[in-house]
């Protein structure tokens, strides 16, 4: 007889999410099962509900998971994993990979072509209980509360890779536009490496965070790009981790020369810059996604120091279609983390 537990479901693309029943999966060789103890909610969850078509349907949501293991898989060879039952463990957005392409090999699994993603190609860790491939599991340290530990696997871990991307020196300057979920940690963490802040956000709560966790300046988002560069003599770098075209073109206008915009927010739209400035100026664009298993430890080692501390609100599954709401709507400053009893 199969067990049950509550989820964050999402049943047809573009349809609501409610929670509802999923029956509990056994483990295959090479998966664990993990009785969830907190999982974030992340604007990527809005990004695939809104997607026109789904890889999975009905899909459980959810892709910054923190629980224990409760069972193993048989494993082809006996004893091969690095994991126990009683374990405590990460869920992240990438949930497998090929483990032979030239990224998988060269540690770069987030750029795998055939990686699957949990809650997305996968289902996901907003569930009482959720399946996951050992190889992608991540070891929580001691110390660090499960709900501190969750956003750090998506937001945390995307953010600290955008910093590291964005190669500023010590002293220099980066902006970051957006102040939610990732960005009060990309803050956190340029700050650590001597680097003056702009925190950019059209919400003046958001700023008044970004003020209070150590923000040199704080700009409102509108104008942001001509506010910086004809008053502060503009930044090294731009970390855009909002999914507006318009952020985007005011994070470009605020680049000094040879400066480097590392876009981060997905949306399915487009945007245009000018070639001109581009060129003449020598700027850089990039995309940054997730960041190395190296980056992940990192963090989660900051957190568990206490060097850097995500601001979470938790709440029952129940409330995760409201949270999501509240999302869209940018109502959540800093990070909304799912409690399971
Ligand atoms: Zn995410
Ligand atoms: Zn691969």
């Amino acid at each position: 007889m199969s067990r049950h537990t509550e989820a964050a479901v999402l049943s047809a693309p573009r349809s609501e999410v409610a929670i509802a029943s999923v029956s509990i999966p056994d483990p295959e060789p090479g998966e664990a099962l993990i009785k969830l103890e907190a999982c974030g909610i992340c604007h990527s969850d809005l990004f695939v509900a809104g997607l026109e078509k789904l890889p999975l349907s009905p899909l459980i949501l959810g892709h910054e998971g923190i629980g224990r293991i409760e069972a193993l898989g048989a494993d082809r060879i006996a004893g091969a994993s690095p994991f126990h039952s009683g374990d405590r463990v990460g869920i992240t957005f990438l949930a497998s990979s090929c483990g032979a392409c030239d990224w998988c090999v060269s540690g770069r699994e987030r750029f795998c072509p055939r990686q699957l993603n949990s809650g997305y190609t996968r289902h996901g860790a907003l569930s009482g209980y959720a399946v996951a491939d050992v190889s992608q599991l991540v070891r929580i340290p001691d110390g660090l509360a499960s709900e501190q530990a969750a956003p750090l696997c998506c937001a945390g871990w995307t953010a600290y890779g955008a910093v590291r991307e964005a190669g500023i020196a010590s002293g220099g300057m980066l902006a970051v536009f957006g102040m939610g979920g990732l960005g009060h940690l990309a803050l956190q963490y340029a700050k650590r490496n001597g680097t003056r802040i702009a925190a950019v956000d059209v919400s003046e709560e958001k700023l008044e965070m970004a003020r209070a966790l150590g923000a040199d300046i704080t700009v409102q988002a509108e104008n942001a790009g001509r506010t910086l560069t004809k008053e502060h003599g503009g930044v090294d770098a731009a970390v855009v981790l909002t999914a507006s075209p318009a952020a985007i073109q005011q994070a470009f206008r605020a680049l000094r020369r040879n400066g480097t915009l590392v876009l981060v927010g997905l949306s399915t739209n487009t945007y245009e810059l000018p070639i001109v400035d581009t060129v003449l100026k020598g700027i850089t664009i990039r995309g940054s996604f997730l960041g190395t298993k190296q980056d992940l430890d990192d963090v989660l080692q900051l957190g568990a120091q206490g060097a850097v501390t995500a601001h979470v609100e938790t709440h029952p599954l129940a409330e995760t279609p409201a949270l999501l709401e509240r999302l869209r709507r940018g109502q959540v400053p800093g990070r909304a983390v799912i409690s399971f009893p």
